[in-house]
């Protein structure tokens, strides 16, 4: 029997977005290869065997796979609980399916999760030790590493972040709480918050994005990017409820490192900045000047990796 060393490939599977994402990536968390599919909602296991399978063909050695869900996964089973993004995977045993169907140890995880492990091994969270991560796109989700280990909490669900109340007067979120973080500062929520904006406010007649209705977080990041000051605003604004929620994460957990990912990061300095300073005018002083807050580094890589990583850490290798 082969024996895992520094030289193992894992696996790591992405099935957060609208396509499956794959990677073979080294012991170190390095990507030796890529691939994408699109994902379709029926046999999921016979999905990522296939793409495993075309992944296995580059490597002579894969010990293990990980796959990133858009859903809470239970720690002790595997089997993914709720996932509102891809039900089809909630009624199945994936995990079980995918390990008899393609042989390799198989880790299911959270891609919040995924993502933030990826992060801290081989991207901006690396070389710390406490890491909160929070990935900001269709929802917001968090993760924690405490310790260089990943905190999935009592029952396998921290970091929810993405529902922490911001507006207590709020409206309500798909989670049944009224103003959660997710409300106002998730990418669709963004869009609205800036349809609305457009509407009653004068000054935002100058802003290119009145000029097309059906505008995406990525189109408001683009034109603060060119200069669009309603954008700009747009984004200064959204900071801001961020950086409410981070000065909470910073006083609660005293933490080294805060790294921020998902599509909304697209728009650089002009989200991270007025974050940090709505942290830094928020939390406790030492607290916050322990913390670097920063950008995550991986982009679509940081699940395809963690979950890779998550999938070597599993299966006992050598790191
Ligand atoms: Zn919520």
């Amino acid at each position: 029997m082969m024996t895992q060393t520094e030289s193992s490939n894992y696996i790591g599977v992405d099935l957060s977005g609208a396509a499956l994402r794959a990677a073979l990536v080294t012991n170190e968390g390095r990507v030796v290869e890529r691939r994408e599919a699109a994902l379709s909602a029926g046999d999921i296991a016979t999905q990522v065997t296939r793409v495993a399978a075309d992944l296995r063909g580059e490597a002579s050695r894969v010990f293990a796979l990980g796959v990133g869900v858009p859903g809470l996964v239970n720690p002790e089973t595997g089997r993914v609980i709720i996932s509102s993004d891809l039900p089809a995977i909630v009624r199945s045993d994936l995990q079980t399916e995918i390990a008899q169907a393609s042989g390799l140890n198989v880790t299911m995880e959270n891609d919040a999760n995924a993502a933030a492990y990826g992060e801290y091994i081989a991207g901006a969270g690396h070389g710390s030790r406490h890491m909160f991560y929070v990935t900001i796109g269709n929802g917001i989700g968090g993760a924690l590493i405490l310790d260089s280990k990943l905190w999935l909490g009592d029952s396998g669900f921290a970091g929810e972040f993405g529902h922490i109340t911001i507006d207590p007067e709020g409206i309500e979120c798909t989670c049944g709480n009224v103003g959660c973080l997710e409300t106002v500062a998730s990418a669709p929520n963004i869009v609205r918050r800036t349809h609305e904006r457009l509407m009653r406010d004068s000054t935002s007649s100058l802003s290119r994005l009145g000029l097309n209705k059906n505008f995406t977080a990525s189109d408001i990041a683009h034109a603060a990017n060119d200069g669009d000051d309603f954008a700009l605003m747009m984004l200064e604004r959204t900071g801001r409820y961020i950086g409410t929620a981070i000065a909470a994460v910073i006083n609660l957990l005293n933490i080294e490192r805060i790294v921020l990912g998902g599509r909304i990061m697209e728009a650089g300095d002009l989200i991270l900045n007025p974050i940090i300073r709505e942290a830094g005018r928020r939390s406790f002083q030492p607290c916050f000047e322990a913390t670097q807050i920063v950008a995550a580094a991986l982009g679509p890589d940081a699940v395809p990796i963690g979950a890779a990583m998550l999938a070597r850490d599993m299966s006992g290798a050598a790191h």
